[in-house]
């Protein structure tokens, strides 16, 4: 076994090192752990920036095999929020200094669907002022459109890669145009060209997944130089197609753990990114948000979702905070933040510093 502090400082980021590196536990794991965590303190400060989370609908034309929401989930009872309660929503994020908003749902692309987010965007702006930053999380769309969404105000978008190997895209998904890695990739690189800071992330702990796997979306990551990324552990969900496979699953423990690995191998890799410490580490530890912030991550999503809708987008088992108030979630999240000596970034945009040193070049 290499020593941790050998391959960090010469960056030495093989798959193989990666590999060895996210199977550490025990002391080993806390010693890397801690490495991350201070290269984000030394490189970016105690501040973590605040994203307002409106999950506006769950209403989705795409079929995936892992998701709660998937078209097919004859289960879910669907819902899509009125703009009044989006703007509203993103008026709460501004007048609690959250700084930015996140807009995510489940995949449309129709023409009114594109119409409405972008006159969404536009009044968003109107109403707070131009201050609110807004990232957009709604999946695969035209290179028309990721521009037209820009233009009218958004600014960060975020479009997981779910897993950067091919063949296991491929189990994840139907074998449909609407569900092709190829054109994932392309909106990714779309999102890139049409301006916007750029988030991606994959899911860890899938069935059939394994540690070189992970090893290459490390790689994938710091090869497509992304500005932010959100990466979270896989959790199942009864009625879905993938459930059929959850014998094969690590425990959640392992997922959860080889998350925190993943957050700290990629801060060390890329110490100016913005890392999302995500919900579902929380599904799994209580404390998994605040443990991956301590692992280099320095971004955190509180929902902000009407808690009358919220338990209705259910990607997932045991999803957190689906019955509590956007304002429970708000003062719960400074107190738990203070207690391990993080300050929130009210009111800033916190944009990932890649963004422009990549933008720069
Ligand atoms: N529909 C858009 C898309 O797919 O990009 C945005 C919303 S989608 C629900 C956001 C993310 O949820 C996905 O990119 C996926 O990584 C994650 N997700 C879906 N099902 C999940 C599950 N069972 N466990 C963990 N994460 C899940
Ligand atoms: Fe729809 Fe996104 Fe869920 Fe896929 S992951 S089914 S696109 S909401």
């Amino acid at each position: 076994m290499k020593d941790i502090f050998q391959i960090v400082e010469s960056g030495s980021w093989s798959i193989e090192n990666l590999e060895q590196l996210l199977a550490l536990r025990g002391d080993e794991q806390k010693k890397l752990l801690t490495l991350a965590g201070d290269c984000l303190l030394k490189s970016r400060g105690n501040e973590v920036y605040y994203r307002g989370l409106v999950e506006f609908s769950n209403i989705c034309t795409k079929d995936c095999f892992y998701c709660g929401i998937r078209k097919s989930n004859k289960n879910a009872e669907r819902y899509d929020l009125p703009d009044d309660a989006i703007l509203d929503a993103a008026t709460f994020a501004y007048e609690h200094h959250y700084g930015s908003l996140v807009m995510q749902s489940g995949e449309r692309d129709d023409p009114v669907f594109v119409d409405r987010i972008d006159q969404l965007l536009r009044k968003i702006k109107e109403k707070t002022n131009g201050r609110l930053g807004i990232t957009l999380s709604l999946g695969e769309q035209t290179p028309e459109t990721y521009r037209r969404w820009f233009k009218s105000g958004a600014h960060r978008y975020l479009l997981r890669i779910e897993t950067s190997d091919e063949e296991l895209y491929r189990q994840l998904h139907p074998d449909n145009e609407k569900h092709r890695f190829r054109k994932r990739l392309d909106c990714l690189k779309a999102i890139q060209d049409a301006g916007y800071q750029t988030g991606t992330g994959v899911m860890i702990g899938l069935p059939g997944q394994t540690f070189k796997h992970l090893a290459g979306d490390l790689l994938f990551l710091k090869d497509f130089d992304v500005d932010m990324v959100g990466m979270g552990p896989y959790i199942e969900h009864e009625d879905t197609p993938l459930y059929s496979r959850r014998l094969e699953l690590w425990t959640p423990l392992e997922r959860f753990l080889t998350t925190l690995n993943m957050v700290a191998l990629l801060r060390l890799m890329m110490p100016d990114i913005n890392i999302a410490a995500t919900t579902a580490m929380q599904a799994i530890d209580p404390m998994g948000r605040e443990k991956a912030i301590q692992a280099g991550a320095n971004v955190i999503m509180p929902n902000i979702t009407p808690s009358n809708l919220r338990r209705n987008y259910l990607l997932y088992q045991n999803k957190p905070c689906t019955d509590e108030g956007a304002e429970d979630c708000s003062n719960c999240l400074s107190i738990r933040l203070e207690m391990i000596g993080r300050r929130p970034g009210f009111d800033k945009w916190g944009d990932s510093p890649h963004f422009f040193n990549r933008t720069r070049e």
